[in-house]
């Protein structure tokens, strides 16, 4: 997700045939994070700068399928086959309040991801409506959309090269000092300073080889420099060890600090101290409130509760993962 948002000049080149089309889409879509068929529209407007509030209204979502994506990218192919793809969220309505802080829980394949993506407009609704501070997101620029909201994923990408260049995707015109303070706030400086080449060590194969946790405080970072006012993260800390995700877990509450925040959790701790929590299933909200609330309650979040915390030797206080195979 919103990881930048370079030119398309790439596109041009890529109207060759439809398979090699379609792979260099997806390079290409990789890094900036636009699904098929995502454009701005000529009279677009500013999402305010700051807003925190999101809105889902009613919406339907089936991904595009492989021919619905050679169709949107390609003018003039010819006939494929346009299989429509299930659909993957079916009527989710609800609404983040600016400051909150809302967890999307449930089983996998839920669609908590794809509504997550829903927000940055990395695709559009095949229904009802996504509005971030008031706009449609179909109707808003997309630079303002991109620096309005920060995310972090599960793998976070960075580039072959410079940390310094990693970072200034998030922010072009920073500093040194801007740079070596988002590191701070991450968890990651020392890890920097100590790295003989600093911020100019080259980053990947050939480079540092950051590990996992490395990485997603590197992200953190660049969160942190974007200053987005809405933070939308997606299991930031599944597949870490527990000392990295305690460090990934420090910077992220540095990360979320006065923001909305949209978090798909993951531990009990975050989900916890959710303002609100949705419970998604097969692609519906079907339980919402405070943690305390929907474990009374006694449906799928109770479940979800009890079959990962409350069974067996209970994990420590506030640790242990949420979702649920
Ligand atoms: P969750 O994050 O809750 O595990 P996802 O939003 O990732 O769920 O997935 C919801 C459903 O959408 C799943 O059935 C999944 O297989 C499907 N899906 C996810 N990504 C794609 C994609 N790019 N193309 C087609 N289907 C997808
Ligand atoms: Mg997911």
């Amino acid at each position: 997700l919103t990881r930048l948002y370079g030119p398309l000049t790439a596109l041009s080149n890529v109207r060759v045939d439809v398979m090699s089309a379609l792979v260099s889409f997806d390079r290409v879509f990789e890094v900036l994070d636009l699904g098929p068929g995502i454009e701005e529209k000529p009279d677009a407007v500013d999402v305010p700068a700051g807003s925190g509030r999101i809105e889902f209204r009613d919406v339907h979502f089936r991904y595009p399928s492989a021919a619905e994506v050679s169709l949107a990218t390609l003018e003039d192919v010819v006939t494929l086959d346009r299989t429509e793809s299930a659909p993957v969220l079916k009527g989710v309505d609800f609404t983040v309040e600016p400051g909150q802080m809302v967890a999307l829980v449930g089983p996998s394949g839920a669609g908590k991801s794809t509504t997550s993506m829903l927000v940055p407009r990395v695709y559009d609704v095949t229904e009802g409506a996504v509005l971030v501070g008031g706009v449609d997101v179909r109707d808003a620029t997309l630079a303002s959309l991109r620096d309005t909201i920060g995310v972090v994923t599960q793998d976070s990408h960075l580039f072959h090269e410079s940390i310094a260049e990693n970072l200034r995707y998030a922010r072009p015109g920073a500093t040194e000092e801007d740079m070596w303070a988002a590191l701070r706030g991450a968890q990651v400086a020392d890890l920097v300073a100590g790295l003989p080449d600093g911020l100019d060590t080259l980053v990947g194969d050939r480079g540092y080889r950051f590990s996992g946790g490395e990485k997603q405080r590197i992200a953190i970072a660049r969160l942190l420099l974007k200053h987005p006012s809405i933070v939308i993260l997606d299991e930031a800390t599944a597949h870490l060890d527990s000392e990295s995700e305690a460090a990934v877990q420090r910077a992220l509450a540095t990360a979320l600090q006065g923001r909305t925040a949209l978090v798909i959790a993951h531990r009990l701790s975050t989900v916890r101290d959710a303002d609100l929590i949705l419970v998604l299933d097969e692609g519906r909200v079907v339980e919402r409130g405070r943690h305390d609330e929907l474990v009374a309650a006694g449906g799928l979040y109770s479940e979800l509760y009890r079959t990962q915390f409350a069974v067996g030797s209970a994990p420590p206080a506030g640790d242990g993962e949420i979702e649920v195979v």
